[in-house]
């Protein structure tokens, strides 16, 4: 019997949405159901991304998730602040929910739905409704396992209205200035109007508890500081990203239902450093779109080989992840991203898009210091041969 459907994307996060864009732009022709258990496609977050991290083709076809476009940005840190040359944009739930609704039939774009239990031809639903297709995709968001080797950047923000204006030129990607501990603190602004910002409190931290009240005080303790006087606070998001320093991905991957594709979180595709995960659904989006064909065989074998390919092209980023977490003692978590932050913008733009070359890594890893050359070497090695 024919399936209902040629493709069922159980979560509609992040990375279903964008396969659901992208194939309805390139494959109108294939019929895509999408399955999530929360109120709305997408959830309530904000997406940024730097403006490396996509090409120009993957500019043009994600334009409309884009709520907010920045020329530059800046970092401050105690001993220099600098603005960049480097974009930054922000997309949202809202304008991916809009797009994935424009993009698929009503029928075809279930909320509120749970998905209880997937094979590689089919999706059980919580009402009971099997939905069979000829593949499916599993991007049901981040999963707990003991197979990648994981810290932490978490954080807590406000979208608030002030009673002035905040003068801002661009995004404060980091504002390092700030007292430190919970492992490397830093505040996070985005300038969304003249008296509209976000303001993220954010660690970069070796455990995943987050404690919203101290993160609320520490948000409009830095408004003070600012001189910023917030009116009301429009709304509020959390998160706590993974971070990798090292991990089999083969096995994470194996942890989940056998022949099923992973997309997302759920494929281990986030930058290492950033915990970042737009720019790379977006490739995985241009991946899928780009298959000959959707049966389960071929997107679980071209979405496990991506995911592996893109992990293995990461461990410079992991390394550095390892002087950060497990080297670097105290404040030394800081001084490592304040003396990166004096690396020429290109340099620091091809690390947020995970494209670096190997002069870069030269230059990176020569020069002054930011912790004792003898415990970076001696916690590198200790790593490799498992003692962690
Ligand atoms: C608050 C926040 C801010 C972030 N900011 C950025 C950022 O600025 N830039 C960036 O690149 N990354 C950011 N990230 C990280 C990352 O991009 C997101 O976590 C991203 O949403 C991951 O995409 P995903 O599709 O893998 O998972 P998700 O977007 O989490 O999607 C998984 C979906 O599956 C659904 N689901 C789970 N179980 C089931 C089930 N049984 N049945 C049906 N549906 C199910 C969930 O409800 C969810 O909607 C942020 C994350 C958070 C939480």
């Amino acid at each position: 019997m024919k399936p209902e459907f040629d493709l069922v994307l159980a979560g509609g996060g992040l990375a279903n949405g964008l396969i659901a864009l992208r194939l309805a732009q390139l494959r109108p022709d294939v019929r895509v159901a999408i399955v999530e258990s929360g109120p709305a496609i997408g959830g309530d977050h904000t997406w940024s991304s730097f403006g490396l991290d996509i090409n120009e083709e993957q500019r043009r076809w994600t334009h409309p998730l884009f709520a907010h476009r920045w020329d530059c940005y800046s970092v401050r840190f105690p001993r220099h602040a600098r603005t960049l040359a480097v974009g930054y944009g922000t997309t949202n739930s809202e304008r991916l929910a809009a797009e994935v609704a424009r993009s698929l039939p009503p029928d075809c774009i279930l909320t509120e739905m749970p998905v209880v239990a997937i094979t590689p031809t089919s999706v059980t639903l919580a009402n009971q409704r099997v939905l069979t297709a000829s593949g499916v995709i599993d991007g049901r968001g981040q999963k707990k396992t003991d197979s990648l080797d994981l810290r932490w950047q978490k954080f807590l923000g406000q979208e608030v209205e002030l009673a002035a204006d905040h003068d801002l030129d661009g995004p404060i990607i980091m504002d390092a200035t700030v007292p430190q501990h919970d492992g490397y603190r830093f505040v996070y602004t985005l300038p969304y109007g003249p008296r509209h910002v976000l303001i993220e409190d954010t660690y970069f931290s070796d455990g995943r508890d987050l404690a919203p009240d101290l993160l609320r005080k520490h948000i409009a303790d830095y408004a003070v500081q600012q001189g910023w006087d917030i009116v009301r606070v429009i709304r509020e998001e959390a998160g706590i990203l993974p971070l990798a320093i090292g991990g089999d991905i083969a096995k994470f991957l194996d942890e989940g239902t056998p022949g099923v594709a992973r997309v997302g979180l759920a494929a281990g595709l986030f930058h290492p450093v950033t915990g970042y995960s737009f720019p790379d659904s977006v490739r995985m989006a241009d991946m899928v779109a780009a298959l000959p064909d959707f049966s389960s065989a071929t997107i679980h074998r071209a979405c496990r080989d991506h995911a592996i390919r893109v992990w293995n092209s990461r461990g410079m980023y992991r390394i550095l992840n390892r002087m950060l977490f497990l080297a670097a003692q105290d404040e030394e978590r800081r001084t490592i991203l304040e003396r990166f932050y004096e690396h020429p913008d290109d340099l620091v733009g091809r690390l947020y898009a995970a494209n670096n070359r190997l002069t870069d890594w030269r230059r990176v890893f020569s020069g002054r210091p930011p912790i004792p050359p003898l415990r970076a070497l001696g916690t590198l090695l200790r790593y490799e041969l498992g003692f962690k």
